[in-house]
Formats: C-alpha cells, structure tokens, sequence
C-alpha cells in the first residue's frame, strides 16, 4: 500500500505520475541501466521531467546539480557520458535517479553486488545517508549478509519465494535461526581470524520456483531435517511460528531444537552498535556457492552438513555477531 493505493492491484497503465514517482528502484547492474547515447545530466533532467519536478528548464538544469551534489559526484560530471564513468559512478547516478522524484519507497535490488569491493562500502553508505535525510522507506535486496547486518533495521529471509524467517537484524543474527538462515550466515566469508563460525554446506541445487517441492520448500536440502521426524517437512507447509516481538520462522522444528542452537558466527569482543537502518531481504539463490567456498577458520564446533538428530550444545553466553557501526567495517567481513 502507498497511502490509500495498491500498487500490487493497480495495473501499470493506470498508474499515476505521482505514484509512479513515488515507488522507485535502484538496479542491481549499473552499467545497463544507462543510455550510453546521452550525456548524464540529460538523463536526470530527463527523469526530473518526466515526474514533472521544476516548472522551467533551468529550474530542471538546478535540481540535477543538487543530485549530483547529494550523490556526491562533481557537477562537471553533467557533461559526460555514461562510458566515461566507472561503476561505482554510475551506481550513483542510478541513486540520484532513484530519488529524483522524492520517493516514498526505494527498493535496492542488490545494488553494489555488481562493485568493486573498494567502493561498495561507499556506496552503502551514501544509499544509507540519503535515506535517513530524505526519510524515505528502503527495501534493501541482497545475498550479502555482512552488508544486511549494517544496513538493515528489520530483515525478511526468502527462499523459493517464501518468507521463512523475519524480524528486527538482531533477531536474525541471533539463535534460533530458520536453517536457511543458518546456512546463509555461515556462508559470510570472513577473514578476521578472531572470529569463529560453524561451517554449513548445503546439499544439492536450488529446485525450480515453477516447480517448488512438496511440503516445506527448503526441505530437499535442509540439514536439519532428521531434527523434525516423520514425512512432516516432506508433506506440509510448515507454519509460519511466532517466536516473540515479531520474530517469525517457517519450520516445523521443535522449541526444545531452536532453543538449544547455538550462534553460527562468534566474534572476539566487540562491542554491538544497533543503530537505526531501513529494511532488507534476503533472497535465495547465492547461499550453497557462498557457503561451499567459505572454509573454517579452526575446526568448528559445527552442525554436520545434513540429518543431524542432536543439534550443538550451547556454549556460555558466547559474543555473538553485532553490528558494525561504520561501513569500512564492512570489508573486514567480506
Ligand atoms: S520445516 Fe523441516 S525441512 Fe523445512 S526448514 Fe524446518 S526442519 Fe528444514
């Protein structure tokens, strides 16, 4: 819903400016998202028309000096063409465009997967400032659990296009987990020695979304099937489970098996930093690549790849994962 309007229930032919406006995206790719035969400030001002911001041209020309400003490229960059900026430059120009219209939602779909690794802390962070000054909602989409972490205030796991686990970031980071997300998190490369992490590697490839398995949807790879008994993951859905102030999990797994999990990842002493971040998804395909390369530190406490009947027990009230509060914090993890 935006205000009193679906959008979901709106065909897009009748979708007004203001709506249109309204709702925007920030694309995965930044090198296709661009008309490589105009000049960048043409395609702003373009945008700027389109929306019907500024009554004049020179009006229009002011406005996407102010985004380049906000984006925090140099005005001069107006007079270049697409070919002559790099990723992280286009990327953004994709922000800049994404908020032309003052957006009441921006829905980033993996927006500095496609970066270098050097400039997508940068970009995060810009993405984050601009949404705290122009308080716009932000769907943040993403296989990167590290970036997640930084960003988001609440989190939405999906896998085969079914939410199966979500709550604020620290519930997600936290035990008990779904074991998807379990899976997910273990995939988090990171390189700080201090830090231990169980090693969950999946079974299997990830079954067409058309054609989904019967029952629960992660249940042809789940390493914690066995946990549950009897054919109940194979032949239902599991329900989705309130877990406490709107933590939710889709698993058929007992109390007594989420109770006694234990913390995928364990930092050495750091101190947590829960400040305010927009909202995230996770979605499913990027976890058994990530989580097959990711090797563990020492020999891990760890949870065997699949139908382990008694989960690891828990440890005395280990460090667990937190957030960090600056983004270059982001590359010790990834
Ligand atoms: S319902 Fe069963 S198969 Fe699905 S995630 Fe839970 S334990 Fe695994």
């Amino acid at each position: 819903m935006l205000g009193a309007v679906s959008i979901g229930d709106t065909e897009v032919n009748d979708r007004t400016r203001k709506t249109v406006s309204s709702v925007q995206m920030v694309f995965q790719n930044p090198f296709d998202t661009l008309n490589p035969s105009h000049s960048i400030g043409s395609q702003i001002m373009r945008t700027l028309e389109k929306f019907g911001i500024g009554d004049t041209e020179d009006d229009r020309r002011n406005r996407m000096l102010e985004l380049l400003d906000l984006v925090k490229l140099p005005r001069a960059f107006a007079e270049r063409m697409p070919r002559q900026l790099s990723g992280g430059q286009k990327q953004r120009i994709g922000v800049a465009r994404a908020f032309a219209g003052q957006p009441q939602v921006v829905v980033a779909d993996e927006p500095v997967s496609a970066l270098d690794v050097s400039v997508q802390a940068a970009v995060t962070e810009l993405l984050m400032d601009i949404q705290r000054e122009a308080k716009t909602t932000m769907l943040f989409i993403s296989h990167d659990l590290s970036v997640v972490r930084y960003i988001a205030d609440r989190v939405v796991v999906m896998y085969l296009g079914h939410i199966v686990e979500q709550g604020t970031t620290d519930q997600i980071f936290s035990p008990p987990y779904h074991p998807y997300t379990e899976a997910l998190l273990s995939a988090i490369p990171i390189a700080d020695t201090s830090v231990e992490k169980q090693h969950i590697v999946l079974d299997g490839d990830i079954p067409s979304a058309l054609n989904p398995p019967s029952g629960c949807p992660f249940q042809t790879r789940c390493p914690r099937k066995a946990e549950v008994g009897g054919d109940l993951c194979e032949t239902e859905m599991p329900p989705a489970r309130k877990l406490g102030d709107g933590h939710e999990v889709k698993c058929h797994l007992s109390q007594a098996v989420f109770d006694s999990m234990t913390p995928v990842i364990v930092l050495g002493n750091k101190d947590a930093d829960t400040s305010a971040k927009p909202a995230a998804a996770l979605t499913s395909s990027a976890a058994p690549a990530k989580a097959k390369a990711a090797a563990p530190k020492k020999k891990p406490a760890a949870k065997k790849p699949s139908a382990a009947k008694s989960a690891p027990k828990k440890d005395a009230s280990p460090p667990r994962m937190s957030k960090p509060s600056n983004p270059d914090d982001l590359k010790k993890i990834s």
